[in-house]
C-alpha cells in the first residue's frame, strides 16, 4: 500500500470518530495544487539527463504550507501526495501555524556528483520559483537531500525574488539556518520515545533500542537517546546492520559512519544483521527511521519490541498498524513523533523573518515544551476516547485543520 493510501485510511478513522459530513472530508483530502515539472541536467560528462520533479502543496487552511523535498529513486506523484497530506496534520498536530506540502525528484543521489546535485537542484527551483516562498509555501531538506541543497534553493531563489532566507528553512547555520534545527527530528523523536517511556512506566536505564536508518534522524535520535542511558541494541542503513546485546558503542558508531561518507557498512562493533533482522530483534523499543512501508501484514507478527516509534514518514501500513494494535503493541506515530523537524523548521523560519537570532538553548527549550504540549493532548485524547495514540494525534489534527477551514470560510 502507498503512503497516500495509508494517510487516507488513517484520516478516514480520525473523520469518523469526529463525525465530519462527506463534503469536509473531500475537501480536506484533496490537494490546492499538484505540479510535476521537467528538469533537465547537463551531467559532469556533457551528456543531458532529464529528471522529473513534484511539488504538492496540500493544504494551508492554518498557513503557509511546508514539507520536505526528497531526493530518492522511488519519488513519484503518488507518494509526494500521501507525504503532504501528512505534513499538513502534523504541522496542526504540534499546533504551529502552517499547512502541508512536499516534493520530491526521481533521482538516486548517490549517482550523481556534487556539482550534478547543484544543478539538478537549481533547475528544479528554475522551474517552481513562482510556486513557493515564504508565505505561500515552504520547502524543507528530507530523504536525499540536506543543509546545502537548502542552500541552494535559497540561493537560487534570491536570484528572481531577492533575499529570502525565509523561503526554504533547514539550511546550514553559517547560511542563515539556526543551531538546534539539524538535531531536531532525533532529539523530537528521542525525548518523545522517553515521555511513551515514562508513561508507560517503563522508562528504566539501559532500555534497549533498535533503530533502522543512520541519516539525519537515525543518528539524533541515538545520540540523544544513548546520552538518556538508553542501550542502543541494532542499528542498520542502507546495506545492512549491526546488532550487539550488550549495547552498540554509540559514538564509535557516529565516528565511523562519519569518517566513511554516512555508511556503517564494515563497522567492527557489532554483529551483522539484515534490515529484515532489524525490524524483528528483540528490544524495548523499535524506531524505524530510514523509508516508509517497511512493516507491513508481512512481518508485523515478527515484531518482538512492545513500543514503536515511527521516526520515518509512514513506515506501518494499515495492515501491519492493525496486527500491532491487537498484539498491545504501541505505536506512536509519525505525525507526532518526528514532528520535531519541521517546529524548528518554523523556529528558523520566524528568525529568519525578524532577522534576529535564538541561540541554541531557547531552540531546545521550546522544541521540548511543543512537543512535550502536543504528547500530553495526544495521551489524553487517546485515553478519553479509547483509541490509538495514532487515531488521537489524526483526530487532533484533522480537527483543528477542520475548525479552521470552517473558521476562514470557503466562500
Ligand atoms: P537521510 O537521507 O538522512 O537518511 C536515511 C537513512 O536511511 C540512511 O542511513 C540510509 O542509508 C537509510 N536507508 C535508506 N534506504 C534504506 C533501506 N531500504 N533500509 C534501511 N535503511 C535505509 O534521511 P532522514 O532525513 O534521516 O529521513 C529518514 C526518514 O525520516 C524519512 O522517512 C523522512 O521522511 C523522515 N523525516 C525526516 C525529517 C528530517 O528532519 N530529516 C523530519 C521528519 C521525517
Amino acid at each position: 500500500m502507498r503512503s497516500s493510501d495509508a494517510t487516507r485510511v488513517y484520516f478516514d478513522r480520525a473523520a469518523d470518530q469526529l463525525d465530519l459530513s462527506s463534503n469536509m472530508r473531500q475537501l480536506l483530502l484533496t490537494a490546492r495544487r499538484e505540479v510535476q515539472v521537467q528538469i533537465p541536467v547537463e551531467l559532469d560528462s556533457g551528456e543531458l539527463s532529464t529528471y522529473i520533479g513534484y511539488r504538492v502543496q496540500h493544504n494551508n487552511a492554518r498557513g503557509p504550507m511546508k514539507g520536505g523535498l526528497r531526493y530518492h529513486p522511488q519519488v513519484d506523484l503518488e507518494e509526494v501526495r500521501g507525504l503532504a497530506a501528512l505534513m499538513t496534520w502534523k504541522t496542526a498536530v504540534v499546533n504551529i501555524p502552517y499547512g502541508g506540502a512536499k516534493g520530491g525528484v526521481a533521482v538516486d543521489p548517490s549517482k550523481l556528483s556534487h556539482r550534478e546535485l547543484e544543478r539538478l537542484t537549481r533547475r528544479f527551483v528554475d522551474a517552481i520559483h513562482e510556486l513557493f516562498g515564504p508565505d505561500v509555501d515552504i520547502p524543507a531538506p528530507d530523504m536525499g537531500t540536506s543543509a546545502e541543497t537548502m542552500a541552494w534553493i535559497m540561493n537560487q531563489y534570491g536570484k528572481y525574488h531577492g533575499f529570502s532566507p525565509a523561503c526554504v528553512t533547514g539550511k546550514p547555520v553559517e547560511y542563515h539556518g539556526i543551531p538546534g534545527r539539524e538535531e531536531a527530528t532525533g532529539r523530537g523523536v528521542g525525548s518523545l520515545t522517553l515521555k511513551l517511556l515514562s508513561r508507560l512506566g517503563r522508562r528504566l536505564p539501559g532500555t534497549r533500542i533498535a533503530i533502522q536508518g543512520f541519516g539525519n534522524v537515525g543518528t539524533f535520535t541515538a545520540r540523544f537517546l544513548h546520552d538518556a542511558e538508553c542501550r542502543l541494541v541494532a542499528v542498520s542503513d542502507a546495506n545492512g546492520g549491526f546488532y550487539r546485546a550488550e549495547g552498540l558503542d554509540v559514538p564509535e558508531l557516529l565516528r565511523y559512519a562519519q569518517s566513511h561518507s554516512g555508511r556503517l557498512e564494515g563497522f567492527p562493533g557489532g554483529e551483522s544483521i539484515s534490515n529484515a533482522e532489524l525490524l524483528a530483534v528483540e528490544c524495548d523499543v523499535l524506531i524505524p527511521a530510514a523509508l516508509g512501508g517497511v512493516l507491513t501484514e508481512k512481518n508485523a507478527a515478527g515484531v518482538r519490541a512492545p513500543l514503536i516509534v515511527e521516526g520515518a514518514n509512514a513506515p506501518v501500513t494499515p495492515e501491519a498498524d492493525a496486527i500491532f494494535d491487537a498484539g498491545g503493541i504501541t505505536v506512536l506515530p509519525d505525525i507526532l513523533a518526528n514532528a520535531g523537524g519541521v517546529t524548528a523548521s518554523w523556529f528558523e523560519w520566524v528568525q529568519n523573518r525578524q532577522h534576529y537570532q535564538w541561540g541554541i538553548n531557547r531552540v531546545r527549550q521550546e522544541l521540548d515544551q511543543i512537543l512535550g504540549e502536543a504528547f500530553e493532548q495526544v495521551w489524553q485524547l487517546a485515553s478519553s476516547r479509547k483509541v490509538s495514540l495514532r487515531t488521537a494525534a489524526y483526530m487532533l489534527g484533522v480537527g483543528r485543520v477542520g475548525r479552521a477551514t470552517v473558521l476562514g470560510g470557503i466562500m
